[in-house]
C-alpha cells in the first residue's frame, strides 16, 4: 500500500502469476500505477507499507521513485522456510548504495 499526506494512492498485491510478469511484484504495480494515475515524477513524501521487506528490485524501484518511507513486516530470514531464497540483499544496504539516506526503512530485522 502506497501513501502519502494521510491518504492511500494505491494497494495491490503480487500480480506476476496473473500477469505472466515476473517484475509484477506488488511494490512495482502500486508504484507504476501510482505514477499513472496522478501524472507525477516523484512519489517524494509517499510511504510504501508492505508485508515482506521488499526484494531488490522493488528496493531499487523506491530509490527512483522517490518513496521517502518503506515499512515492511517480516524480513527474508523470518520466512526463508517458506521463500524462495535464502540469500537476499538487505533493502537497507541497497537503499544506502543508491545514495538515498533520505529513505526512512522501519520492519523486522530479520
Ligand atoms: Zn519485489
Amino acid at each position: 500500500m502506497l501513501v502519502r499526506d494521510a491518504r492511500v494512492l494505491r494497494s495491490g498485491f503480487n500480480e506476476g502469476n496473473m500477469r505472466h510478469d515476473p517484475t509484477a511484484h506488488a511494490k512495482v504495480v502500486v508504484i507504476g500505477e501510482a505514477y499513472s494515475l496522478l501524472q507525477v515524477v516523484t512519489l517524494e513524501g509517499a510511504a510504501l507499507y508492505c508485508t515482506l521487506q521488499p526484494c531488490g528490485m522493488c528496493t531499487v524501484a523506491c530509490v527512483w521513485a522517490g518513496v521517502s518511507r518503506v515499512v515492511h513486516g517480516a524480513g527474508r530470514t523470518d520466512v526463508n522456510a517458506v521463500y524462495f531464497e535464502t540469500r537476499h540483499a538487505n533493502t537497507v544496504d541497497f537503499i544506502h548504495d543508491a545514495f538515498r539516506s533520505d529513505i526512512e526503512v522501519e520492519g523486522s530485522l530479520g
